[in-house]
């Protein structure tokens, strides 16, 4: 038999939630274990940080990053997995586009510390302690790593090979890199590895040129599986979201929430959406959005970058809030 590739599996800013989306694959996790050795997987096996640095740059074949970088141990392990990898792999939503972390990028580290440790109704921290970097201890000197006030997507850190979204990836969609790494026939380096259409365009609800005028939320329209949800004044992010999903939440009648990250040509997902949104709202000619009639229809959105950038905020076009 051939050599075995290497893998490496890492978690920076992410739930975990990728590396179970890794054994999700279910029986396939054998034919990965038949063509790899996983030499680095903090969550599985105990490998120290050190036996990567002690590693031949190259050496690991393929790298799976999953999580956004905010720390600076994120960012060193980044560029330390970037020199071992031939090949790094920016894997799920978060190490894609920043994800659900990402939207941290609304504050700064000074205002989550205030509400973590001291504002905040269930603690009891007179003394206003915060973590430090450095805290002297009789037994020598502990060390923190410093919490970024920016939260950034992998490929803002490091040069990435590849882009596998999701949060986490489907099973479907890891099968198929494993095995096009297996085979030697990945795409073109820069290329998200899912394919190139949108979530809508795998959606099996009945779509029309219905116009809304009104924005609500799931609950508070009576269930109708077979119509889509946009339509029904949901917000659904289908229209703005690669697909490869298969359009699973909407299996479960449940609104596209946008993990799949922006279509193919699309720099901004939540300005494609909000843009989406626009060409449907039942206000005749052009949207103007000083109209109040458009204010008060966008005032039903109840959280616009938690809507719109639920997954991309610090890879889109806004990247965070001015402090
Ligand atoms: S992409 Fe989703 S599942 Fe993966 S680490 Fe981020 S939040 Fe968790
Ligand atoms: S907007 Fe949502 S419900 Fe409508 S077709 Fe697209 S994915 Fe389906
Ligand atoms: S339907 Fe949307 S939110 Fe759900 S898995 Fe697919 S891309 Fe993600």
């Amino acid at each position: 038999m051939a050599d075995k590739l290497k893998f490496a599996f890492y978690w920076a800013a992410s739930c975990g939630g990728c590396e179970i989306a890794v054994l999700d694959i279910n029986e396939k996790i054998l034919d990965v274990v038949e063509i790899a050795d996983i030499l680095f997987w903090p969550v599985a096996i105990d490998v120290k940080y050190k036996d990567v640095e002690a590693m031949e740059d190259e050496h690991i074949d393929v790298c799976f990053f999953n999580g956004a970088v905010r720390t600076s141990e994120q960012e060193h392990i980044a560029r330390l997995l970037r020199k071992k990898s031939k090949v790094l792999v920016s894997f799920g939503a978060c190490a894609v586009n920043g994800g659900i972390p990402g939207l941290a990028n609304v504050t700064n580290r000074e205002e989550i510390y205030t509400d973590s440790y001291t504002e905040n109704p269930t603690t009891d921290n007179p003394d206003g302690t915060v973590p430090l970097l450095k805290t002297d201890v009789p037994e020598g000197e502990l060390t923190l790593p410093e919490i970024y006030d920016t939260v950034h997507a992998l490929h803002q850190v490091v040069d990435v090979d590849y882009f596998l979204p999701g949060c986490p990836p489907p099973p479907e969609l890891i099968v198929k890199a494993v095995e096009a790494i297996a085979s030697g026939e990945l795409p073109p380096k820069g290329a998200v590895l899912a394919p190139a259409k949108s979530v809508c365009d795998e959606c099996r609800y009945e779509k029309s040129e219905k116009r809304i005028n009104s924005i609500k939320r799931i609950y508070e329209v009576e269930k109708v599986e077979d119509k889509c949800l946009l339509e029904q004044g949901i917000i659904c992010m289908g229209p703005a979201t690669r697909g490869g999903c298969d359009a699973r939440c909407l299996d479960a009648w449940m609104p596209c929430t946008g993990c799949g990250g922006p279509t193919p040509n699309s720099k901004d997902q939540g300005a494609k959406m909000i843009s989406a949104l626009s060409s449907i709202l039942g206000i005749d000619g052009e949207v103007d959005m000083e109209d109040p009639e458009t204010e008060e229809m966008l005032d039903q959105v109840r959280d616009i970058i938690g809507t719109f950038y639920k997954y991309t905020l610090p890879d889109s076009l806004l990247k965070r809030k001015v402090m």
